[in-house]
C-alpha cells in the first residue's frame, strides 16, 4: 500500500506489474472470490499483458472476460473491400 495517488473510486485499471491499463474480468474461482470479494466491492481482474491476477474494486473499468479460447490474434480494423480488380 505505497501508492498514495490511488483514490478509492479510481476507475482505471492499471497493472501493478507491467503498468498496462488493460484489465479483463476474471472468473471467480473460489468460495472467497464468489462470496467474500463482493462484500468488499472487489472483483478478480487479470492483466491483459502479463496475466497477473489481482483484485480490484468493482468500479474499476475492465473489459469483459475473454472467451475460453484465447488466441493471440491482432485486432485489425475493418478493412474496406479493396478487391476491385478489373
Ligand atoms: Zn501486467
Amino acid at each position: 500500500m505505497s501508492d498514495s495517488s490511488d483514490s478509492p473510486f479510481s476507475q482505471l485499471y492499471r497493472c501493478r506489474d507491467c503498468g498496462r491499463e488493460l484489465g479483463f474480468r476474471s472468473r471467480r474461482r473460489t468460495f472467497g472470490e464468489r462470496f467474500i470479494l463482493p462484500i468488499f466491492l472487489l472483483q478478480p481482474v487479470r492483466c491483459g499483458e502479463c496475466f497477473r491476477r489481482d483484485y480490484r474494486l468493482i468500479f474499476t473499468q475492465v473489459r469483459p472476460r475473454l472467451s475460453e479460447t484465447v488466441r493471440p490474434m491482432p485486432v485489425k480494423p475493418a478493412a474496406p473491400p479493396n478487391q476491385h480488380v478489373a
